[in-house]
């Protein structure tokens, strides 16, 4: 008995020793397990012994990770077997089910009539036997449970500073980093690290950066589960038994304080319960990078901001340079080429109460095959001023098209539309909408200015024309021909004078005589085609000039021009003309030209009228 006495002395020795390590060296099962068994080895000659833990409503094997595919012995199996007792051999049948030989006895761990904690499977020896029939051995199973609740506690313990330990690295990276791959790299492998044989998935919502090299899932609202759907709109964690996956799903949702971007989905075999603290570090850590990625989000997104003034800034600063509306476009195009890639690119104006094509687009648009986005997007801006981001154009009309991702952005003025821009890429979904809210920016910021720059040209061409016969004006061949002078090699400048106008007003009238200004205007821009301009000189005194021609077809076109006008006159009036040539080595004097042409005319008078003279020497003398 002294000896029985002794023995447990002993082994209250040896569990307090364990205790006492367990302070700060003992961090997993497997370890008490080893110190647990050299104790019962020592004491009682035992080589083979296994504790199980009660765990739930099951029991599992000290040694084995709780996370570890270990489906557990449910607890039923072996309450019938104890009944009252506390120790029993263990039997034939449960011997099968824990595919452990040699093993004889099973005791149940369990303080007095209180929770079970756990059940000690051993091989028998006879100082075992010996002991188990004394007195001592309530007392052994006593302590034996409390050391057992003691570690199990412990374990957890452990367990969870470990991954908190780990949460806080991590959480502590997140904050030091604006890389996003980074980020959910992290995410990944933390998860991994803590529940090596399970599945993990990030799934994230569709506006994410699209360059990530991290292995991803979109979120598709279509296609995924139901649980994984609720938490992501719920913001809380689910879990779904999934039979046709034979797997257990864990869904936290990957949360910011704005938004929630998406899901980590762990999956775990089919009958794995997780715990409320493995719930809660997978949800602290989904938490974690859900900030994380906010973060990153909002810093990118804020250098993007500042990158989108700087571009709005330049473009507005250039186009406020009073450029000309080709420069102007020109100048538009690039920027939003280099600012959103698209695969084609079109401006159009509005003239006249229709849209029609610039110059400024890309081939696509000049043939037939661009029409059908012209077409769309010019009917839309009839009676709509909104801006238009489609992510799909093949969903909205029934022929086939190339190109499914579509932007255009009307240019509105005084809030009138003016024109569109519009810019096209063959994937669907390409434009991001911040790059749709960025153009609309861009071209916002330049409406005013491709206004007010058309109105210039308008101005301009106002300016340079002759309102009645629509002829250029003096000014503006006098502008025409001081440029030809300098930069061409020859020219002929003809001076026309109707004849006998005087008559004509008196006779007619000066509308009609109006009229046949008109006439002439249109018959002179017909005749000198685009060899040169013809110009209202002043009254009924007009004049052609042509750079860079021969004497001898300047002759022959001013002879022409000549015989042209009594048929193209109705009242049928003649005119008649002087002729004056220049050459690199004669003239180039602008007055000289002008006084020498005025001379040529006066000659033509003198001679009857009706013809062309050309300007002589000789000519001179005579005036
Ligand atoms: P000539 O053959 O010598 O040129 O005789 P003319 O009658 O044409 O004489 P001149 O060239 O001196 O006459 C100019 C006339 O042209 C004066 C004016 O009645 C007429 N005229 C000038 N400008 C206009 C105009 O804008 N409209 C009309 N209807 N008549 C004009
Ligand atoms: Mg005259
Ligand atoms: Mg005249």
């Amino acid at each position: 008995m002294i000896e029985h006495r002794q023995t447990l002395i002993k082994i209250k020795a040896d569990l307090l020793n364990i205790c006492i390590s367990s302070v700060d060296k003992l961090n997993s099962y497997s370890e008490y397990s080893t110190l647990l068994h050299n104790c019962l080895n020592q004491h009682f000659e035992i080589d083979k012994c296994c504790f199980l833990l009660f765990e739930g409503e099951t029991l599992k094997p000290f040694n084995i990770n709780s996370s570890e595919n270990f489906k557990g012995i449910p607890w039923a199996s072996f309450a019938n077997y104890f009944g009252h007792h506390k120790l029993v051999q263990i039997p034939e049948l449960l011997l099968d089910h824990l595919e452990c030989e040699h093993l004889t006895h099973m005791v149940l761990l369990k303080e007095g009539n209180f929770d079970v904690h756990g059940v000690l499977l051993l091989k028998s020896t006879s100082k075992w036997l010996d002991f188990m029939h004394s007195d001592y051995f309530e007392d052994f199973i006593d302590v034996m449970s409390k050391v057992l609740l003691m570690i199990s506690k412990n374990v957890v313990v452990r367990q969870n500073e470990n991954q908190y330990r780990k949460l806080y690295n991590m959480t502590d990276l997140f904050h030091s980093t604006m890389d996003i791959d980074l980020i959910l790299e992290n995410v990944l492998i933390t998860i991994q690290e803590n529940f090596p044989h399970f599945n993990v998935e990030l799934i994230l919502s569709n506006d994410q950066d699209r360059q990530t090299k991290i292995q991803i899932k979109p979120f598709d609202y279509l296609s995924e589960r139901p649980s994984a759907i609720e938490a992501f709109v719920s913001g809380n964690i689910t879990t779904e038994q999934a039979t046709d996956l034979n797997c257990c799903l864990l869904n936290a949702p990957i949360k910011g304080r704005q938004a929630i971007y998406g899901i980590l989905q762990v999956s775990a075999p089919f009958s794995f319960v997780f715990s409320n603290a493995q719930k809660d570090f997978i949800r602290m850590l989904a938490h974690a990078s859900g900030n994380a990625l906010e973060n990153a989000k909002l810093y990118h997104q804020s250098h993007r901001l500042i990158s989108d003034l700087q571009l709005i800034n330049e473009t507005s600063h250039r186009l406020n340079m009073r450029l000309d509306i080709n420069e102007m476009f020109m100048f538009l195009q690039k920027q939003l080429m280099k600012s959103f890639q698209p695969m084609e690119l079109c401006f159009v104006l509005k003239e006249n109460g229709k849209f029609k094509l610039t110059e400024a687009a890309t081939d696509l648009f000049k043939s037939d095959e661009g029409s059908v986005y012209i077409n769309h997007v010019a009917k839309h801006f009839e009676t709509s001023q909104d801006p238009l981001f489609i992510a799909d154009f093949s969903r909205l009309i029934s022929k086939d098209v190339e190109y499914k991702s579509v932007m255009a952005i009307p240019m509105v003025v005084e809030q009138r539309i003016n024109g569109f821009s519009m810019v096209l890429h063959r994937e669907s979904y390409f434009f991001s909408f911040d790059s749709f809210k960025l153009m609309q920016s861009l071209i916002h910021h330049s409406s005013l200015a491709i206004a007010n720059s058309i109105l210039r040209n308008q101005l301009q061409q106002m300016v340079d024309h002759d309102h009645l016969t629509k002829l250029y004006a003096r000014s503006y061949l006098d502008k025409f021909v001081e440029h030809s002078l300098q930069h061409d090699d020859s020219g002929m400048f003809l001076l026309i004078d109707i004849d006998n106008f005087k008559r004509v007003n008196d006779t007619y009238g000066h509308q009609i005589g109006d009229e046949i200004l008109v006439q002439i205007g249109k018959r002179l821009i017909k005749t000198v085609g685009k060899r040169g301009i013809s110009a209202r000189w002043g009254g009924e005194e007009m004049a052609v000039y042509v750079p860079n021609i021969l004497e001898n077809e300047s002759l022959l076109l001013a002879e022409e021009i000549v015989k042209s006008i009594p048929e193209a006159t109705d009242p049928s009036v003649t005119i008649s003309a002087g002729l004056v040539n220049w050459n690199n080595e004669k003239n180039g004097e602008f007055q000289t030209l002008f006084l020498q042409a005025d001379t040529a005319l006066y000659n033509a008078k003198n001679k009857g009228k009706n013809q062309v003279c050309v300007y002589n020497d000789t000519m001179s003398m005579e005036l």
